[in-house]
């Protein structure tokens, strides 16, 4: 008798419990942004879903405007009456696509119902305020005609109707990012771009903005890129110069040194110019120039920028590589001082460059010093134009001692012959920014 009493009290109990979470009133959540704004292109929406009761059962999303609606969405939730759903939360990401925002003039909604597997089929309905910014930035380029060349740089000014995502300036696929112009508002941009060597003088130099919600507009003026074709060179390797540089890049037991001495010379050294923009990423907003860039002091020229260079040992060609910089000679641990007022932000070991110090002048314009024997400046530390950095050396994938001197405008090499003329600099970057 009490045992038959104790499995009625647990019946009722089993019953109360699944009348509670099957027959629950609490409707599902929905949550998403309180409006939304999306750009002509149209764009992603997250929305959560839960219901923590008896689980989700069905979500329909739709566009619905004046001229009518469109679904983006409808999914189904597996369970029954009896155990209710599986599934208690979910993220959707649904895509509004350009053609569904083309019919929309005026007020839209997203909305969105979601009902839940309780018995009473507790359902919810969000209507989310969405509006279609179809307007682009406006550009005007301030800068007129520009003579610019391969492997050269060129500065340009522009004023955008409103500030955006992004902007800058597309040479072909690349970007050089913009900023705002020193001393403006910050409408009035600025921006240091680079024609990277090898390419196709045809390419477009636009300047590019990005609003917030994807709207994109370009603008170019006036260019003309001259070609400037990169120079064969010879470079005979001895395997002397094998035998001290494998060691130095943990190749010292290898059986191919042609074959160790080209891993250096395309891996590791990708490798470098990768770690190298990672340092160089994030550039100060103000250019620090004041004038021309300096060319180390009494130093003699032993190769120029844009080589492209064929190793050769014992008559056999084994590796190549364009060479990105000047060399540049002076005596023995010759004072290696900074190019212009900027701040280090590398002074250490880089690879191929060995030890080699990295200086932002800000606007995305990097100084290099590689191969140096001593360092004598910090990462963070602010220099003056002149400013001792070290001592050239031969550290790194160097012969003899010199410095290896290359410029960056963004992440692309160019040829520092333009940055250490100051009639080039006054007239190609100091008009053009002003
Ligand atoms: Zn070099």
């Amino acid at each position: 008798m009490r045992s038959l009493k104790l499995i009625l009290a647990l019946l009722v109990v089993a019953a109360a419990v699944w009348t509670c979470q099957r027959a629950e009133r609490e409707a599902p959540v929905v949550e998403t942004a309180e409006d939304l704004t999306l750009g002509a292109a149209g764009g992603e929406v997250a929305i959560d879903l839960a219901d923590p009761g008896a689980g989700l059962r069905g979500v329909r999303v739709t566009l619905s405007h004046a001229e009518g609606e469109t679904l983006l969405l409808e999914r189904e939730f597996a369970g029954d009456l009896f155990l209710g759903g599986a599934l208690n939360a979910l993220t959707l990401r649904p895509r509004i696509a350009a053609e569904s925002l083309e019919a929309v003039q005026g007020d839209a909604w997203l909305r969105v119902e979601v009902r839940d597997w309780s018995l009473f089929a507790n359902s919810t309905l969000r209507e989310i305020p969405l509006s279609v910014d179809r307007e682009a930035p406006e550009i005007e380029v301030a800068s007129g005609l520009t003579y610019l060349r391969e492997a050269g740089s060129g500065a340009v000014a522009y004023t955008l109707s409103e500030l955006g995502e992004r902007d800058g300036v597309r040479v072909g696929e690349r970007f050089f990012r913009g900023f705002a112009k020193p001393g403006g508002d910050e409408l009035q941009r600025v921006a240091l771009f680079a024609i990277p060597p090898g390419s196709d003088p045809d390419l477009p130099v636009v300047v590019v903005a990005e609003d917030a919600v994807g709207n994109r507009a370009e603008a170019g003026w006036a260019t003309v890129v001259k070609s400037w074709p990169l120079r064969d060179a010879h470079v005979t390797i001895s395997p002397a110069f094998l035998a001290r540089i494998l060691p130095r890049f943990d190749h010292d037991d290898d059986a191919d040194p042609a074959a160790a001495f080209d891993d250096i010379n395309t891996r590791v050294r990708a490798e470098n110019e990768r770690r190298l923009r990672e340092l160089i990423a994030d550039s100060d907003t103000q250019l620090a120039l004041d004038g021309a860039l300096q060319q180390m002091s009494g130093s003699m020229v032993t190769s120029r920028f844009g080589e492209r260079r064929a190793y050769f040992l014992k008559g056999k060609r084994i590796s190549e590589a364009v060479h990105l910089g000047y060399d540049l000679a002076a005596t023995a641990r010759a004072r290696v001082t900074a190019a212009a007022p900027g701040r280090v932000v590398y002074a250490g070991d880089l690879g191929i460059y060995g030890k080699c110090v990295l200086i932002d002048h800000g606007l995305g314009l990097t100084t290099l010093y590689g191969h140096l024997s001593s360092l004598e400046v910090k990462a963070g530390q602010r220099v003056e134009r002149g400013q001792q950095l070290g001592r050239s050396g031969a550290t790194g994938l160097a012969g003899g001692d010199h410095l290896h001197f290359s410029v960056l405008v963004g992440d692309v090499y160019v040829d520092p012959i333009e940055w250490w003329d100051p009639e080039w600099v006054r007239t190609h970057v100091q008009t053009a920014l002003e």
